[in-house]
């Protein structure tokens, strides 16, 4: 299966792809065909549209479109809850589901373009709210379950949430002593973790409100730039930015369902991504129902065994995943995994943060499969540059650009501008062509940091990468301080911002130390006020104190006390020196240091 090709990892040969007659006949079987061949309209033309010519709608596509096919009966969705139990919801089961949700905004008076933010588990309810809501036009604002409760309301303020489903436990801990705080927040619809019904002051019966709704909804007109999506992202400074996704993202959704993840009528997908990040929405809701095959959804979080039993038992056809889930299952160990069996299992992927090559090799060892790494973000709504099937896998490479996406890579120039590197594999920062449907319209109420986006008629990432004399992108590192732990993208300034408001804290550089399994770790740096002296107690206190407010998918796993931060003569902290001290590098230009 290997041999070695000039441009590869030495140590991490090309894996050749060859095909046995048991494989599905993959659907781009030739990539520079379909590239050069490629146009926008026909994915469109594989699409429905609304009944009588009346638009694009993510949510009709993806339920309503397979049930007017004939399709009502086929499983849509199969989720495993964490007591054991399963449910199934047929696309026309689906379909009512939805239509009740669509009804009851509808019924409070929400409208198109309104806000609907979501803070739930991986329960059925946040499927269904999600579809619900993208079928009656509002925003679908998804939150991730282990957000504390300042980046909730940091991001159902910037967002002008109007409503937010959440489960009664979600909402005692995170909502209800912050409600004040959330003005714009008119209506909480609560549903009990369990699936029951569930009020409290202030909330309304989620599922009370669903029963009383009708089954039939009639999805109005949609524009397709039509406002679908809101996805909350961090950058190095400021306020989370709130992406702005519109209705004919739909045509990326599909396009990659079909060429990146390899979509089959038959195939039972499983996205392990929570729905509170883009992947989770885009690849855990969106494109599998698209293609109109089963997807999977497990209400717990990670857990090895568990997994393997769900890839064996459940016949898992396409696993869509992250590093660091395989990084956790490598740590178990191959023995593990070859316990079990995974006879219909035929395509694996991973994105979200770099993949080491030896997790490329791993799948083939564990799973019998090498692993397709794929690259995007939270801006371009969906996948980008993938090893995808029918390449070869360069491990450590990211693959090739979709059809229909142009990537290049480019150097800024001095005098302002950019311009394309042609060479091969020299560094640059990964840069995009706008144009292709997901890509995002704006950050809400922030025009002026969009625009910074574009360049010279490039889309820029702020991802450093290099392009190899075939085509194959590497990627390098981020342009910026944002961290990725565990795959979650973290704001530094988000973290620093909760810290200083602790009465002990002066000054706090927060920036991700590189770690095994998750990555990058976040770790805080912290100068103390007069009358506080670091100690044991101080700092747990500390790591304490940012849990509760940032919750454990933000907050720092480490703090150092500093008696001084670096910073510039601007008195910007410098959180690259700080990272080169941690790692041991030395930084190449200092000369902005303070003293
Ligand atoms: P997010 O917007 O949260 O999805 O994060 C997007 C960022 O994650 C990208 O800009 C990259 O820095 C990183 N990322 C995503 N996929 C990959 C990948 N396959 N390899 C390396 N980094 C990745």
């Amino acid at each position: 299966m290997a041999s070695s090709t000039p441009g590869a990892d030495v140590n991490y040969p090309v894996i050749h792809k060859t095909r046995s007659a048991a494989d599905a006949e993959p659907n781009l079987d030739n990539y520079e065909a379909t590239c050069a061949n490629f146009d926008w309209a026909s994915i469109r033309a594989e699409l429905d549209g609304l009944p009588g010519d009346q638009g694009i709608n993510i949510a009709y596509e993806a339920i309503d479109r397979h049930v007017s096919k004939g399709l009502g009966d086929k499983i849509a969705l199969r989720w495993l809850g964490k007591d054991g139990t399963a449910l199934e919801y047929s696309f026309d089961a689906l379909r009512r589901q939805t239509n009740r949700f669509a009804n009851l905004l509808q019924a409070l008076g929400v409208g198109p373009g309104d806000r609907v933010f979501v803070l739930c588990t991986r329960i059925p309810e946040l499927y269904i709210a999600a579809l619900g809501t993208l079928k009656h036009r509002a925003v679908f604002c998804p939150l991730f379950s282990a957000f504390g409760p300042e980046p909730i309301a940091e991001r159902v303020n910037a967002g002008e949430g109007r409503v937010l489903v959440t489960t009664r436990k979600l909402y005692e801990k995170k909502i209800a002593p912050y409600r004040e705080t959330m003005p714009n927040l008119e209506f909480v619809l609560l549903v009990d973790e369990a699936g029951g019904k569930s009020e409290l002051p202030g909330t309304r019966d989620l599922l009370a409100l669903m029963e009383a709704a009708s089954e039939e909804y009639v999805i109005g007109p949609t524009g397709p730039e039509d406002m679908a999506l809101l996805h909350f992202t961090s950058g190095t400074t400021g306020k989370p930015k709130g992406a702005v996704h519109v209705h004919q993202a739909v045509m990326m959704h599909y396009m990659t369902g079909k060429y990146a993840l390899d979509l089959h009528e038959d195939d039972l997908f499983w996205c392990t991504a929570d729905p509170g990040w883009v992947t989770g929405t885009s690849y855990g809701i969106i494109a599998p129902l698209l293609h109109g095959v089963t997807m999977l959804v497990d209400e717990p979080d990670f857990d090895g065994p568990r997994w393997y039993n769900i890839l064996q038992q459940q016949e898992v056809t396409v696993w869509y995943t992250a590093p660091t889930a395989i990084r956790m299952l490598m740590k178990l160990g191959t023995d593990l995994a070859q316990q079990y069996h995974f006879p219909r299992l035929r395509f694996v992927a991973s994105v979200g943060e770099p993949l080491n090559p030896e997790a490329v090799v791993w799948g083939q060892e564990a799973l019998g499969l090498p692993i397709h790494d794929n690259w995007w973000q939270t801006e371009t709504g969906g996948i980008m540059i993938a090893n995808l099937p029918v390449l070869d896998i360069r491990p450590g490479s990211m693959g090739r650009p979709l059809p229909g996406v142009e990537a290049t890579i480019v150097r800024h120039l001095e005098g302002g501008g950019i311009e394309e590197i042609s060479e091969p594999d020299e560094e640059g920062e990964l840069a995009l062509k706008p144009g292709w449907p997901s890509m995002f319209r704006s950050y809400l109420h922030n025009e002026e940091r969009y625009s910074r986006c574009f360049v010279d008629g490039w889309y820029l990432t702020e991802d450093l990468a290099k392009r190899d004399a075939d085509g194959y992108f590497w990627f390098v590192g981020r342009a910026d301080d944002v961290i990725k732990s565990a795959g979650h993208l973290i704001g530094p300034f988000e973290v620093e911002s909760a810290l200083i408001e602790h009465p002990a804290v002066a000054e706090a550089g927060v920036i991700g130390v590189p770690e095994q399994t998750l990555g990058q770790m976040v770790k805080a740096f912290v100068s103390l006020n007069p009358g506080y002296t670091p100690s044991e107690a101080l700092r747990r206190e500390l790591l304490g104190y940012a849990r509760k407010r940032l919750g454990a998918a933000v907050a720092p796993k480490e703090i150092a006390f500093e008696d001084k931060l670096p910073k510039t003569r601007s008195g910007k902290i410098m959180r690259r020196l700080l990272k080169a001290r941690e790692t041991g590098e030395t930084l190449r230009d200092i000369s902005t240091l303070e003293d």
